[in-house]
Formats: C-alpha cells, structure tokens, sequence
C-alpha cells in the first residue's frame, strides 16, 4: 500500500505524520516500511539519516535517471523503515521534470516494480507541484491534514479539486483520500466544533491532538509511540486508530 502526506499548506503537520505512521506501526503490527521524501527542505530525512548519507543516495538522483529507486534506498535506525532520503538538490531538478512528465509517472511505475515493502510513506512538500504530484499518483491512499480553521476548509475544497484532476487521468486510478484534522486541542469550542464540522460535512477521518510526544519524538529522531507508552493511554489509542483509519481505508 502507498500512502502520500500531501497539502499545499505548510505546518500542518504532513511531515510529523508520515513520521508517526512510518516510525509507530509497530503499535498495531508487524510491517516492513519505506518512507520516501519529496520535499526538497528535506525535514523528514533529518529525522532518519545525516547529510553525507543523503547526499550519496536520494530522490532527486532517481528523477534525474542517475539512479534505479532501489539504489536510492538507504536503512535508519528503525529495524523496519527504511527511507529514500531527499537532497536541496531537488529543488533543482523540477524545473527539468516539468518539461518531461513522463519523469512524474516514473516514480508510481518504479514503486510497481519494488519488492520487500508492505507501506511506502510519501512525504510531500508544502505546494502543488511536481513533486506532490508524483507522489500522489504513486500512492493508492493520499492522507490530507488540516489544521482546526476555517480557512482550512477552503483551501480543502481546492486540494480535492486538484486529487479529482490528477485521478481523471487515465491511466490513474481513483485516490481514496483521508482527512485528518490535525494539532486539535479539545480545550478550545472552536477546536470540537471544527473537527465535528470536518467529519460530518467533509468525512474528516479522525483528529489527532496537539502534544509534546509529537514533536519531542521527531525531534529526538524516536517513535512517537514509544515516547507516548511512558504516557497516559491517550496517545496510544489515538496513534493506534490514526494508523488503523489509514491502513483499513483501502477495503
Ligand atoms: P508540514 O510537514 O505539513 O509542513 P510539520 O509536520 O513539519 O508540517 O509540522 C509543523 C510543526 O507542527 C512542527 O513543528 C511539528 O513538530 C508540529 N506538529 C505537527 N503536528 C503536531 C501535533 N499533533 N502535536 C504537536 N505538534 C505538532
Ligand atoms: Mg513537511
């Protein structure tokens, strides 16, 4: 199963997501995960594996053609992720890939064709370009989230306008898409009646709450499950059902 973290928007938490999902699904099983970063600011690569190793090995070099995918593939300190580490470079190679979509397709064929993976976690950058575009037409399932405000709402109905275009080509399935709306404080009316609003007229998936586990286990490059089992149940639970609601989307 492909899963892309893709919205236009910045700081919604994409990255600390596809980080929890790809670190923490030891919580509900047993799997083996490759996370891929297209973000050329390369956040979640930071997380796993330093700067001389993602300089050797890294997505731009296998949208340039210098690399298969699977020589781009480097292990972590996870037993059971590893990743395809992002480079600045990117940013440099997507102005030759706009002129070569074929380059877009390239990835979704490429994963095809990789065995030994169960989940491939993709972590989009904070646009609409060719990067999340390549990486929502890999992915089977594409996990949107959004953050409890209005505006989000709108900028909502824009992102599943353009996942409605990139699926109407034909030679790509339909996307199944989850909303999560995400960094959600239930101390705020604003904040409970946001995330009933989402699920109900948007069929928001689930909320996931602002915490410190979520940002210290990022930070500190450790699961945010095993930082949440030293905390009340809570975490736990909503880290089980964030992985299940994503995992039990496809059908
Ligand atoms: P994006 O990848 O969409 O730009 P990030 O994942 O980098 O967003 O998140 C933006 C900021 O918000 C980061 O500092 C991250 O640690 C923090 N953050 C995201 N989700 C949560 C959460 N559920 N609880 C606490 N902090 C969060
Ligand atoms: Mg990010």
């Amino acid at each position: 199963m492909r899963i892309a973290f893709a919205n236009m928007k910045g700081g919604v938490g994409k990255t600390t997501l596809a980080y929890t999902f790809a670190t923490s699904f030891r919580a509900v099983g047993k799997a083996k995960i490759l996370a891929i970063d297209l973000d050329p600011q390369a956040h979640l690569t930071h997380r796993f594996v330093d700067d001389e190793t993602s300089a050797k090995r890294n997505i731009s070099l296998f949208f340039e053609g210098k690399l298969s995918l699977a020589d781009c593939i480097v292990k972590t300190r996870f037993e059971d992720v590893d990743l395809i580490p992002s480079h600045i470079f990117l940013g440099l190679v997507e102005y030759k890939l706009i002129q070569k979509p074929a380059s877009v397709l390239k990835l979704k064929s490429s994963l095809e064709e990789l065995k030994g993976y169960d989940f491939v976690v993709m972590d989009c950058p904070p646009n609409l370009g060719v990067f999340s575009t390549a990486g929502v037409i890999a992915a089977d399932v594409v996990v949107c989230p959004i953050t409890p405000d209005m505006l989000a709402l709108e900028g909502l109905k824009y992102l599943t306008g353009w996942l409605k275009e990139i699926s109407d080509v034909p030679q790509i399935s339909e996307k199944k898409v989850v909303i999560v709306v995400n960094l959600v404080d239930k101390r705020y009316a604003s904040h409970r009646v946001f995330v009933e609003l989402a699920k109900k007229e948007y069929q928001a998936a689930l909320a996931i709450s602002r915490r410190v586990i979520y940002q210290r286990a990022i930070n500190h490059g450790i699961s945010p499950w095993k930082e949440a089992s030293e905390g009340s149940g809570d975490a736990i639970k909503e880290i089980k059902e964030f992985i299940r609601a994503i995992v039990e989307v496809k059908g």
